[in-house]
């Protein structure tokens, strides 16, 4: 009974692992074969054997062979561009594809250029290997030519930009519709799509009354992106699109109810 639910223990860790960081999984199935039946270590040292592996794994190993899959890292310590979290880089969810890289790339050092002392913030891309592999929840971003990206934000206090977001994630606090504008999170909720506004319960909103969305860097952005020929569309809620002025760009498109909506970060997608 006893190795049953050892077994249970490390395939439910190894299942995580793999769907929350693709390679993660990998690397702690080896640590333990190795740490059990070669080297008959303790359970300190099998934890600490997984620890550095992943380490140097994340590091120095998979942007190498990344690059066989087309897709390379995003800049994590960048002045103009990296992620609003750790933990994207930590589970491998900052790879795309060059392409995709050299416009984002190029996109927050214009914006840096124009407004100085900004950082775009990316969320969640793809991960490094394999066509197909979804990076769960977002089920298109399998293939390294997906990445969103976070708003801009001011404090509500003086309407200055902070380098920051209301959410520690990026996802889950709402610019919300309001009563006059197209409401797409309340027609998806009344026809029974549920996962719609499903975000907002990831993110405790204790910054919620802090910041609001600095409409003048994202809306520069967002017409910049459109304007790009690689891009195939970016995903916006309707009622920013309106409010913004930008809704009769082509490329700024609405997703469906089928999505989570997407009136807290953008998404992009090339060609
Ligand atoms: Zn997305």
């Amino acid at each position: 009974m006893k190795w049953l639910l050892v077994f249970l223990f490390h395939s439910t860790v190894i299942l995580g692992l793999t769907v929350v960081s693709q390679i993660g999984g990998v690397v702690y199935l080896v640590c333990l074969l190795l740490a059990r039946y070669v080297f008959h270590w303790s359970v300190q040292k099998q934890v600490l054997l997984f620890f550095s592996a992943y380490t140097i794994a994340i590091f120095l190993i998979v942007p190498k062979i990344a690059l066989y899959f087309e897709r390379e890292p995003l800049p994590i310590f960048g002045n103009s561009l990296r992620p609003l979290t750790m933990v994207t880089y930590v589970l491998n969810r900052h790879y795309v594809h060059s392409q995709l890289k050299e416009i984002i790339e190029e996109k927050a050092s214009l914006i840096a250029r124009r407004y100085p002392g900004t950082v775009t913030y990316y969320l969640d891309a793809n991960f490094p290997f394999i066509n197909g592999f979804p990076l769960i929840p977002h089920l298109s971003h399998k293939d390294g030519k997906k990445i969103d990206l976070a708003f801009y934000y001011k404090s509500k206090d003086n309407k200055q930009y902070v380098a920051s977001s209301p959410s520690w994630i990026g996802y889950g606090v709402y610019d919300a519709p309001k009563l006059t504008e197209v409401n797409w999170p309340e027609r998806c909720g009344e026809q029974g799509y549920w996962q719609y506004s499903a975000t907002q319960y990831l993110v405790p909103s204790w910054s919620e009354g802090k910041y609001e969305v600095e409409e003048e860097r994202t809306r520069f952005l967002l017409q910049s992106l459109a304007k790009t020929k690689n891009i195939q569309k970016v995903f916006l809620e309707p009622h920013l699109a309106e409010r913004w002025g930008i809704s009769s760009l082509d490329k700024i498109r609405f997703h469906g109810c089928h999505a989570v909506r997407h009136d807290d970060h953008i998404h992009v997608q090339i060609h």
